[in-house]
């Protein structure tokens, strides 16, 4: 499948949509919808009123059904900046998610132009979801054809504290928010854990799904994309240990690495980051603050121009 062109809704199984936004760059997300006999499940929304607009539009082709739940995958800003505009009776998310979503609330979005010029905040809103869980929640869903289980499942610290991956056993289908980024976009696990995140990425696979769909990138149909993601990690994972033997810093580290095939990849000012994660972890170092983050993210910016 050719991963340019528009935005769109792609049937994965009857009533079970993928939305795919192309090229998958920082803030453009993939989400997805479940169509049910009375309702609507939505799985993150998007980043702009634009973007929302266009995926209220995708999924109004298919149903007038209301959305009754709206699912957040994690409390990145392009996950759910515009749950407003679906208009859910119930968002929900895994408890972690809604303490970063509370602090999300504090940020000015505008404050975001400083790194992301190219981003649309006039109108997104940071809502506080309404019902938390702590390691699983199934969601029954009636269809026309009977019953889907929705599974949502909190695998521990990976792309960050909070997310969750949506699991639909009987469709085989995953959604795994960005616990997978796909070609062609690089993993980025700065405000998580690269080690929880290799042992997610492995979790995933064990599911044998039929497809998952990414937070962005392409849809993976079978485990190729999450063995990729993984061995991208690992890679990191073992420069890291590297890095902490030789005595080098991450910025010496970005210099000096051989990406291979990962070297095509989009977003690559992302290995600063994760190494830097990878670092912190060698070292026990506890999470990040929010302040401490945005430095990492300004050495990546300063890191990609020079
Ligand atoms: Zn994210």
């Amino acid at each position: 499948m050719a991963w340019e062109g528009e935005p769109r809704a792609v049937e994965l199984s009857p009533g079970v949509y993928a939305y795919l936004q192309p090229r998958g760059e920082w803030f453009v997300n993939n989400a997805g919808f479940l169509v049910g006999r009375k309702e609507v499940v939505v799985i993150d929304s998007v980043a702009s009123v634009r973007r929302a607009e266009r995926f209220l539009a995708e999924i109004r082709r298919v149903t007038d059904l209301p959305v009754r739940y709206l699912v957040n995958t994690h409390a990145h800003a392009d996950h759910l900046w515009t749950n407003h505009l679906f208009r859910p009776l119930l968002t929900l998310c895994h408890r972690r998610c809604r303490e970063d979503t509370l602090r999300e609330r504090e940020v000015d979005p505008h404050l975001y132009l400083t790194l992301f010029p190219q981003l649309e905040v006039e109108g997104v809103r940071v809502s506080p979801q309404d019902l938390t869980f702590d390691t699983i929640l199934t969601l029954h869903q009636e269809t026309e054809e009977g019953e889907r289980e929705i599974r949502m499942v909190h695998p521990g610290p990976a792309h960050t504290y909070g997310d969750l991956f949506l699991h639909l056993p009987k469709e085989g289908v995953v959604f795994c928010g960005d616990l997978l980024f796909s070609p062609p976009c690089t993993p980025f696990v700065l405000m998580g854990s690269v080690k929880g995140s290799i042992e997610t990425l492995e979790l995933l696979q064990s599911l044998k799904a039929r497809v998952y769909v990414p937070g962005h990138g392409a849809l993976s149909w079978g485990e190729g994309a999450l063995r990729e993601a993984e061995e991208y990690l690992r890679l990191v994972w073992r420069e890291a240990e590297r890095g902490v033997r030789e005595g080098k810093t991450v910025e010496e580290l970005v210099a000096e690495i051989n990406l291979g095939k990962y070297d095509s990849w989009t977003e690559k000012e992302r290995l600063l980051g994760n190494l830097e994660r990878a670092h912190r972890e060698l070292k026990g170092a506890p999470e990040m603050s929010r302040e401490e983050i945005l430095q990492v993210m300004v050495r990546m910016w300063g890191q990609a121009k020079g």
